[in-house]
């Protein structure tokens, strides 16, 4: 399943081709995806300038030269590609000079890129629990997906001030209050496990219990928003090379090969310098953890 750095990869390598030009044509192949598409798809979409490609949490934002914007949701194996005759390899996305529709191909726009080029943006997806959805822009953070939403989990707001504040006093597992959509939107179960293994954190103590009511930051907060950056910065620079080398044969898009130091470990050994405990897997909230016990506290 695509997380965040999946869909910011995406999003990068659609970007060029995207914005600035002009939807000459979209073709809808279906009424419904995980949702119905929004009324007037097609024609609400036809003939505007997309201005700029934006992301919140795991939603692709596509802002247009007038309303609607465009929320796309990968979903589970939602991918885009690009069919344009001259166009730079990009990361995320894959080029193919021609492209005739395939079974899972939903949506096509035609587009004249800034530089006057024809291209086709393609959506595939298989299982179908994407969707693309409707918001005016002045609306657009109070969306139904979009609304309540936590802070990004990318930029430097994340830090270890604002954990001792949205962690304090929250008993719920570490795991858990990291998942909370609603407190840090867009971390995923793999990417959560890895942050609290690079910062040799228990998934199973309390949320609280790394924060402090006295002092605004505590070096477990500090080194835990340190972790979650790093680990989804890393995860997009790596994700532009091996989404640039990986694809199905039917040219969807394979999504990231990762080698993780936690995330489906079970049974080996933890890579920690000095570390000789072993990955264990436990399921919390009905999702597996994994993590050394005898490095993470
Ligand atoms: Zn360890």
């Amino acid at each position: 399943m695509p997380e965040l750095p999946e869909v910011e990869t995406v999003r990068r390598g659609l970007a060029p081709v995207m914005e600035g030009a002009t939807i000459v044509a979209v073709e809808q192949r279906r009424p419904d995806l995980r949702f119905p598409f929004p009324e007037k798809f097609v024609e609400r979409l036809t003939g505007r300038r997309v201005e700029s490609l934006g992301r919140r949490a795991k939603y692709l934002t596509i802002h247009l030269d007038a309303d609607p914007v465009l929320i796309c949701h990968l979903g589970m194996s939602g991918s885009f590609r690009i069919h344009a005759e001259e166009a730079e390899a990009m990361p995320g996305v894959f080029h193919h000079a021609r492209g005739e529709a395939g079974p899972h191909d939903h949506v096509t726009f035609t587009l004249e890129t800034a530089a006057g080029t024809p291209a086709q943006i393609v959506f595939n997806d298989p299982r179908r629990f994407g969707f693309m959805l409707f918001s005016d822009m002045a609306t657009l953070s109070s969306h139904t997906m979009l609304a309540g939403l936590g802070i990004e989990p990318t930029g430097n707001a994340l830090d270890g001030v604002l954990l001792n504040t949205l962690f304090a006093g929250r008993r719920t597992p570490l795991k858990a209050a990291l998942l909370d959509q609603r407190l840090i939107a867009g971390l995923g179960n793999i990417y959560v496990c890895e942050a609290l293994w690079r910062a040799g954190l228990s998934p199973r103590r309390a949320a609280g219990s790394i924060t402090s009511p006295n002092r605004p930051t505590t070096a477990r907060t500090e080194r835990l928003a340190t972790a979650i950056r790093e680990v989804i910065a890393d995860a997009i620079a790596a994700g532009g090379s091996s989404l640039r080398d990986y694809v199905h044969a039917d040219g969807s898009p394979g999504y990231f090969q990762h080698s993780f130091s936690a995330y489906d470990r079970e049974g080996e050994a933890c890579r920690r310098e000095g570390c000789s405990g072993t990955i264990t897997r436990i399921v919390q909230s009905g999702r597996s953890t994994f993590y050394c016990p005898a490095c993470q506290r």
